[in-house]
């Protein structure tokens, strides 16, 4: 499971026709491989006036909807409102890409111009009474109307997203729910804005090499690297990014080192300067109640659940208790045995937060007898990117072809034409791997144009893009990866596949299934890469070539239950937290921190566990788009653990019925029906929870 990831949503992508403007790349035909984004050509300067044009152009698709004086039919209005707004789409989906993932003071600048102006666009259309108005008549006559099903289903999800982006208020409550909505996204926006100024403000710099003691050669090589290109040449330089600061905290001897580091992550957001979140928390928590309440929920967790699997809060509460007790049952066992070791080494303190991962790695070695540094040459990166794409091509049959030629914003993204079985163009997939200064935290998949069938029937396929924070290349260094990277590689390009994949007739339901199910194809893909079989194939030693030894395979699938209680106590307090805020049926004054206490407190959480994200830099429900939405990675493990199931109880883990019918059921068509009735014609019953504990340790 990857609680660090995020799946950025695609909007409604495709490069369609669009009016020329002279000398902006952005507003002409892609004239590119594969009409690939021109990154060569594109300035800064060039976005404001694409946006503009390509917001103009919206709307002025939806004026010809709205000024149709036809009767609505389900041609020249919901299909055609499905249509509308390609250029737009082209446009941001390159601007996000690179403000995600290579930014830079002025594109950060112009994002916090141009957010006001897209929301307000944004409003506008979901609040204009009279495409609503037809909207609404069509939905009163679905039944009469002799739609098939993907059109019932597109109108259906039409309609309901017009109800709750406020079509049905009165005047009066449309205006107040566009002062929220526009203040909602000013403020994700400066969270997120003040959480990279916080992490790039804070550097741990360690003058002699002693007091790193413990800690890996390529670790002390990056940061005496990062340290010369600070221009601190001769020292040690270390970060709140997890490249950085989790090795230091595993390994460093020296305890009042991993404090400060530790410290230094924990408190970004938090420190009472300019870029502190902890005002901004507490208005967004109060601004999500006032629109959820003015859409006649109870709480923002309703409204937000209400279109997932799970349905309600205390659905998702149940759940996260009944796997919470049996985990904090373990985490604790686990403290226990960390303090034994601290003990017996003659420490004479009481372990704290930033020890854990100290002794973690020090029982690891005792009970697992597994060195992390071990596993690392054979994680090659491009080892273990073949490793991905041999899985790939095991279960679909694709395969991938490396190009030069696509543009791209930085010489280190690699381009891949993805072929399906039959040797057909299936997408281009972009590969962008190493942590740099301008990009944001964590691992995600995003796209700049998703499959969409054209009206004249042909198919327009998938730019995706698979963006990490791997270490950076030294030198020519081979970059070896972590198991936790090597994971994150195939959870990313989990999503990926379900990009590829993706059809369906309209946008609005093609590939859109709920968030408590969207991490389904990532976390799947997971599981192959552990299997002792694939390991064979791509875990290679860097130097030697040969493949991962028998026993080391048997250690890493072993260690599998190593630290459970931890990894899945910090995950569940985080989707507590988020549930907690957004569970308010009043709107309050936040002390940020004492709420946060409070709020685990009464379940029990220890005091050497930090939620895995604390407020001030938890960005997934801040910024990410992810409020009420933490728990979904957890909730998606029930289903890949019982999906994964299908093929192990198969005895062939690319079992080609099973691979077959997760790709049309899940992948394809998941967004075609509810989620649940896909998922049952793929697995031939509903998921339990067990094989979750099971996989996990956490059942005795
Ligand atoms: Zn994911």
């Amino acid at each position: 499971m990857k609680k660090t990831t995020l799946i950025v949503l695609l909007g409604l992508l495709v490069a369609g026709a669009c009016n020329p403007m002279k000398n902006n790349p952005l507003l002409e035909e892609y004239n590119t491989p594969f009409k690939t984004p021109p990154f060569h050509l594109v300035k800064t300067e060039h976005f404001m006036p694409a946006i503009k044009e390509a917001m103009a152009q919206h709307q002025a698709e939806i004026d010809a909807i709205v000024n149709n004086q036809d009767e609505p039919t389900f041609e020249n209005t919901v299909a055609a409102y499905d249509r509308a707004g390609d250029l737009l789409s082209r446009v941001s989906s390159v601007f996000s890409t690179l403000n995600s993932a290579n930014t830079n003071e002025k594109l950060q600048a112009l994002a916090r111009e141009m957010t006001p102006l897209l929301t307000r666009h944004r409003n506008e259309i979901q609040l204009n009474p009279v495409l609503f108005e037809k909207i609404d008549k069509l939905y009163q006559q679905r039944e009469e109307l002799d739609l098939d099903a993907q059109q019932l289903r597109t109108l259906e999800k039409y309609y309901d997203d017009f109800v709750r982006g406020g079509a049905a208020l009165s005047e009066e409550d449309k205006e107040e729910l566009k002062e929220i909505n526009t203040e909602l996204s000013n403020l994700s926006l400066q969270f997120s804005q003040n959480l990279l100024a916080e992490t790039k403000a804070f550097k741990l710099v360690v003058d002699n090499v002693e007091d790193l003691d413990g800690l890996p050669e390529s670790n002390i090589a990056a940061a005496a690297n990062l340290a010369t290109q600070l221009g601190m040449e001769g020292k040690y330089v270390f970060t709140p990014d997890k490249p950085s600061w989790i090795p230091f905290l595993q390994y460093v001897h020296n305890r009042s080192l991993r404090e400060e580091l530790y410290k230094g992550y924990y408190m970004r957001g938090d420190n009472g300067n300019e870029n502190d979140n902890k005002e901004i928390i507490g208005k967004l928590a109060n601004l999500r109640l006032r629109r959820a309440k003015l859409l006649g929920f109870d709480t923002y967790a309703d409204f937000v659940l209400v279109n997932n699997m799970a349905g309600t809060p205390e659905a998702v509460y149940s759940f996260l208790q009944r796997v919470w007790k049996p985990a904090l049952k373990v985490a604790k066992e686990e403290l226990a045995a960390m303090q034994k070791i601290a003990n017996r080494e003659g420490a004479d303190f009481k372990l704290e937060s930033w020890d854990w991962w100290y002794y973690a790695e020090k029982l690891r070695k005792e009970k697992y007898d597994l060195d992390e540094q071990e596993i690392k040459p054979y994680l090659k990166l491009e080892n273990v990117r073949d490793g991905m794409f041999y899985v790939a091509n095991k279960l679909y049959g694709l395969t991938f072809e490396k190009h030069t030629d696509i543009p791209v914003y930085d010489a280190e993204v690699e381009t891949y034409e993805v072929l399906d079985k039959d040797g057909s163009h299936l997408a281009i997939l972009y590969l962008d791997y190493p942590a740099r200064a301008g990009k944001n935290a964590g691992a995600w998949c995003s796209g700049m144009r998703r499959y969409k069938k054209l009206p004249d029937g042909t198919e327009q396929l998938p730019l995706v893009t698979v963006t990490t924070n791997f270490p950076a290349r030294v030198g020519d260094q081979p970059v070896l990866l972590s198991w936790d990277e090597a994971e994150t590689l195939f959870h990313e390009f989990g999503h990926a596949l379900h990009s590829f994949f993706s059809r369906g007739d309209y946008g609005r339901i093609c590939g859109s299934i709920p968030r408590d199910m969207i991490e389904l194809p990532s976390q799947i893909d997971e599981h192959w890469a552990i299997q002792p079989d694939v390991l064979k194939v791509y875990a290679l030693h860097y130097e030697t070539g040969e493949p991962m030894p028998q026993e080391l395979i048997n250690k890493l699938v072993n260690s599998g239950h190593f630290n459970q209680g931890f990894i899945t106590v910090e995950f569940i307090a985080a989707a507590l937290l988020d549930m907690e805020y957004h569970s308010a049926t009043e709107e309050k004054e936040y002390d940020v921190n004492t709420f946060e206490k409070e709020s685990l407190k009464k379940y029990g959480l220890i005091d050497e566990i930090l939620p895995r994200y604390r407020s001030t830099y938890f960005s997934h429900i801040f910024s990410g788009g992810y409020a009420v939405g933490y728990y979904v990675y957890l909730w998606a493990e029930i289903l890949d653990t019982d999906a994964f199931g299908a093929f192990v109880e198969s005895g062939d883990i690319f079992n080609q019925e099973y691979a077959e019918k997760f790709r049309k059921y899940i992948l394809a068509e998941g967004g075609l029906d509810e989620p649940m009735l896909q998922y049952v014609r793929f697995r031939g019953k509903e998921p339990t929870e067990i094989p979750l504990l099971r996989h996990r340790g956490l059942l005795k």
